[in-house]
């Protein structure tokens, strides 16, 4: 086959990362997201093309078995996996990208060194070994990370911290290993064993550093993760020296960090504090007894509604055991029969509701709710003073006043909607559980809340029956 000339491959990756970047433009708005994501994998797809036809490639059939088995594989992923599971998928995806970097960066570490003709002879300059170490390192602390990050969230393991004494000076010691290798395998590049070394201690390291970032600190680890996947593949795209894999490895990379940045400041906390301070329920806070004991109201659908008839404004607050029920169309149903009564309804948002980023977005605009009536914690706060309703479906930690009122609790600080200011508060949940962080919540024992139990697509579709017998 003719192969392209490398300044018509350039121009191909120059449109390709042009896509990425109006992609990533249309993804921040709602209305042009869809767009954006066809956009970026319009671009992605251009950027594969033109990299099977570059003359590297000589061999298509490994290619085609891989493409068949990485897209049955994607594809049957993607039709089985539960909405709540996304974040589980997530962290998988960006496991697999920092385990691909690593095999791809050791892979023309062996090719460089078996067509050199003497070991002194490998072909590869100091900035490439900078790059290989990089695409090991990161690429394996990324892979087993997100192995440990999956396993949390998919209750394979404790998603409670574990860590042991020393933990940290341990993390601290494996970390100046993985460095030493690195500096080896520059300084001498002979051979291959120091990078698959490295390798090795860079993926106990992944295992280490996150298995003591708990509960409510997943989100952050996920995003943190999301970035490192995107480093490990720019390090990847300097050893293949490909313009289009530094591009949108750099992408990734960037806008994991600025996800990052973003959980962080909603849930209060330093990113040094979420990587290095362990996060677990403290021992000194008050027990669910304590907290609940004689105080508990519960109430039934037709109390409610017969509270939905006189209300002028009603907020509603999901959280993740709204994606759980899978009620967010019961909750479009309640929403078009609470307005045809003259009820102003507005949603408030939490930036970590539910278990991803952006979670209870994606499924109140599934249920087709309009964009405009959903008030992110900002524009929410002030409006809970003047509604007289705030209905909470499968919240929990993001609406528990501990995080205000108690320093030692593992969720002191993170911002929460502050849904005790409206006058009735009404939560719906299955039973007084509690949420990701495992707290008690006293919102639950509040004078003014009451407490629906049930299913929350079950409890809002009895109480669409008994507004419907007003
Ligand atoms: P929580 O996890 O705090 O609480 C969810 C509540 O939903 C539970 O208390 C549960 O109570 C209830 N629930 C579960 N199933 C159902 C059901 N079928 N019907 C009705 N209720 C149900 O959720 P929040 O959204 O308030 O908070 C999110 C938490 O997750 C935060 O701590 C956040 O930091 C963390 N997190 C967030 C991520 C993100 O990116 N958004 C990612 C990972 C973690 P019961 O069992 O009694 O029904």
């Amino acid at each position: 086959m003719q192969e392209l000339p490398s300044w018509l491959i350039d121009l191909f990756y120059l449109v390709a990362a042009a896509l990425f970047i109006l992609g990533l433009k249309g993804l921040t708005r709602p209305r042009t997201a869809v767009r954006g994501n066809i956009t970026g994998a319009c671009g992605m797809l251009l950027a594969v093309v033109v990299t099977l036809l570059d003359h590297h490639i000589i061999d298509f059939r490994w290619i085609l078995l891989g493409l068949a088995i990485g897209t049955a594989v994607g594809v049957i992923l993607a039709l089985r996996i539960q909405m709540t599971a996304m974040p589980q998928l997530v962290a998988l995806f960006n496991g697999f990208g920092g385990g691909a970097s690593a095999l791809v960066a050791g892979a023309a570490l062996i090719e460089a060194i078996s067509a050199a003709s003497q070991p002194e002879a490998v072909g590869l300059t100091a900035a490439n070994l900078v790059a290989t170490a990089a695409s090991g390192l990161i690429g394996a602390v990324t892979l087993t990370g997100s192995l440990v990050a999956f396993a949390k969230l998919q209750d394979l393991i404790s998603s409670g911290a574990t860590s042991f004494p020393g933990h940290q000076a341990a993390n601290a010691l494996l970390a100046a290993v993985a460095l030493g290798l690195a500096a080896w395998l520059v300084g001498d590049p002979s051979g291959s064993g120091s990078y698959w070394l490295l390798v090795v201690v860079a993926s106990v390291l992944g295992v280490s550093l996150v298995l003591p970032i708990g509960g409510a600190d997943m989100p952050v680890v996920i995003a943190l993760l999301n970035s490192y996947s995107g480093l490990a593949a720019a390090a990847t795209g300097f050893v293949l020296s490909n313009n289009v894999l530094i591009i949108s490895g750099a992408l990734v990379g960037a806008s994991g960090v600025i996800l990052t940045k973003i959980m962080c400041e909603a849930m209060n906390r330093s990113l040094f504090n979420v990587l290095f301070g362990v996060m677990a329920p403290s021992e000194e806070g008050a027990t669910a007894d304590e907290v609940y004991a004689g105080k508990i109201k519960s109430t039934s659908a037709e109390e409610v509604a017969l509270l939905f008839d006189t209300a002028r404004r009603v907020m509603i607050v999901p959280g993740y055991g709204m994606a759980v029920a899978q009620a967010q169309h019961a909750v479009r149903d309640l929403t078009k029969l609470l307005e045809s009564r003259g009820c102003e309804v507005l949603f408030a948002i939490h930036p970590v509701a539910g278990r991803m980023p952006g979670h209870m977005n994606v499924l109140l605009a599934e249920a087709d709710i309009p964009y405009d009536k959903l008030k992110d914690l900002d524009e929410a706060n002030p409006l809970f003073e003047q509604t007289d309703i705030a209905l909470v479906i499968g919240a929990n930690d993001v609406v528990n006043p501990l995080a205000q009122t108690d320093p030692n609790s593992p969720i002191a600080g993170m911002p929460i909607l502050e849904v005790g200011k409206a006058r009735t508060v009404v939560v719906v949940k299955r039973s007084l559980s509690p949420g990701f962080a495992g707290i008690p919540n006293p919102l639950f024992a509040a004078d003014n809340t009451l407490m629906l139990f049930g299913d929350g697509q079950a409890a809002v579709r009895e109480l669409i029956a008994a507004l419907k017998e007003l």
